[in-house]
């Protein structure tokens, strides 16, 4: 679908059911075609991405440079493949690239460390398992490859019609990228914004100690933006930015005061909090039971996200005993 001239719209389908499309977009250059986000390493994906380049008279050897957001696989998956049988370049954030042999390549190390991240947050042994092992099999749809080039922020991709300048938005991930074309007053919002869901925000082992603020940060600088059009990597392209960051301050807020109630009066783990909350509300709430291991381990990270940012503003104390944490509001 051309979204406007020159800027169109795929949908890619996840080999998950129930997971969203992905939607990655092609952009028109004087020099080759830019694609932003390529999809999961299925064959369906490739199918798809082909017969939409086909519909518009295209070819993947016209696509001359990727970027991808961030390196979940459902951005990054097929990077690899479409990459080396065509030769087109990919650009990530330096710090998606120093993630993607711990995530992809030499995975022990990760598991392990998740299996401590639980186990020190109060997640019950006989959990554990199940949720540390959540998101292995989605490794088979990720063909790594790495980067041509690198940003940090700051620079300015061209396709020769559009510039679009890179903004480094953590959060989400710790190297998210978002794209900013100024003068045609385009945001490419990756996963940073979606429209109806509120992205993941969550600590995990790769997050770095204080990912929500990073988010929130994000999200105010991004507020400050002139935007009329809004890309994002699921659901569907929206208009109103400053409404939607509005939502998700409130968002945020409201899980807070929820997360402040639940620890006043007692300290409790990440995971013990997290059982407490009310999930996926928007959908009409599910109970702690009901949740899939991987959007358990999720929750557990949101929680967590929370506790220490609110610890960082010295309104949550944390304490341990026998190498696990508790966390107690102070204020
Ligand atoms: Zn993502
Ligand atoms: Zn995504």
């Amino acid at each position: 679908m051309e979204i406007i001239p020159g800027i169109y719209q795929f949908k890619l389908p996840l080999p998950i059911p129930n997971a969203p499309d992905v939607n990655v977009y092609l952009i028109q250059g004087d020099r080759g075609w830019l694609l932003v986000d390529v999809g999961w390493d299925t064959q369906e994906a490739f199918d798809a991405l082909d017969k939409q380049l086909k519909e518009i008279g295209l070819d993947f050897k016209d696509i001359a440079q990727i970027v991808v957001t961030h390196i979940h696989p459902d951005h990054y998956g097929l990077a690899g493949k479409v990459k080396q049988l065509f030769q087109a370049q990919l650009t990530l954030h330096q710090i998606e690239k120093d993630l993607i042999e711990t995530r992809y390549i030499k995975v022990d190390h990760l598991l392990q460390e998740v299996a401590d991240w639980l186990r020190t947050n109060g997640t019950p042994e006989d959990e554990l398992p199940s949720l540390q092992r959540a998101s292995l099999g989605v490794i088979e749809y990720v063909t790594p490859t790495l980067p041509e080039l690198t940003v940090s922020g700051g620079e300015v991709i061209s396709t020769g019609l559009f510039n679009f300048e890179v903004l480094w938005t953590p959060g989400h991930f710790p190297g998210h990228i978002c794209l900013y074309e100024r003068e045609k007053r385009i945001l490419i919002s990756g996963d940073h914004i979606l429209p109806l869901t509120t992205s993941n925000v969550g600590i995990h082992p790769q997050s770095g100690s204080s990912p929500l603020d990073g988010y929130l940060n994000s999200l105010t600088k991004l507020k400050e933006l002139d935007v009329d059009l809004v890309l994002p990597a699921h659901e569907y392209p929206f208009r109103e930015l400053r409404q939607r960051i509005e939502e998700l301050f409130q968002h945020h807020r409201e899980r807070e005061a929820a997360i402040v109630d639940l620890i006043r009066d007692k300290p409790k783990t990440a995971y013990q909090t997290a059982t407490e909350i009310p999930w996926l509300a928007d959908s009409g709430g599910a109970t702690w039971q009901s949740l899939s291991p991987l959007n358990k381990r999720l929750a557990v990270g949101e929680t967590l996200s929370h506790l220490e940012s609110l610890r960082g503003k010295g309104e949550v104390h944390k304490t341990h005993q026998e190498n696990v944490f508790f966390y107690r509001y102070s204020k």
